[in-house]
């Protein structure tokens, strides 16, 4: 059976960024399982599955507008501290919801100087190359309750 759009699918992957550095994988011996076609993955590397089937392996290189978008640097501002209050101890790497009019977002700081903290909006895999290393574990048929929820259930049915 070929991947396609509603069908079930397990891969093994590792994610390395340019310079060969893993960026994720899954876990040994338990493979991530997703609904094909829902933009459960980035879409660059729905589109190097489609087809496959069990068993195949294939290594990829997805480039930055069909991954996790190209780097913007309006997303990033400079707050004074003071802005962010309720959070104890600012350190560069720590995650952060903002509010916004757009909703709450999530920002990384990436700056800490003085009294000026600065927040970076993008998603920190932004405007990087995504080398996947995939094998194909199992596809199958999506249940109708998994169709009609976007996801894939467990094998007991129940959600992760
Ligand atoms: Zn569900």
């Amino acid at each position: 059976m070929s991947i396609t759009q509603d069908q079930v699918v397990s891969i093994h992957y590792t994610l390395k960024d340019d310079a060969g550095e893993i960026i994720d994988a899954s876990e040994q011996g338990s493979p991530l399982t997703y609904l094909h076609g829902h933009g459960n993955l980035i879409p660059g590397l729905e589109r190097e599955l489609t087809g496959k089937n069990a068993g195949d392996r294939l290594q990829v290189q997805i480039a930055p507008r069909d991954g996790y978008g190209e780097y913007d640097s309006a997303l990033v501002q400079r707050v004074p501290r003071r802005a962010l209050q309720g959070v104890p101890e600012v350190k560069v790497g720590m995650r952060l919801q903002m509010r916004g009019g757009g909703g709450p977002r999530a920002v990384t700081v990436t700056q800490v100087l003085g009294d000026m903290v600065t927040l970076d909006g993008n998603h920190p895999l932004a405007g990087k190359n995504l080398n996947f290393e995939v094998e194909v574990a199992a596809v199958r048929e999506a249940t109708a309750e998994e169709l009609s929820h976007g996801h894939v259930h467990g094998p007991d049915g129940h959600h992760h």
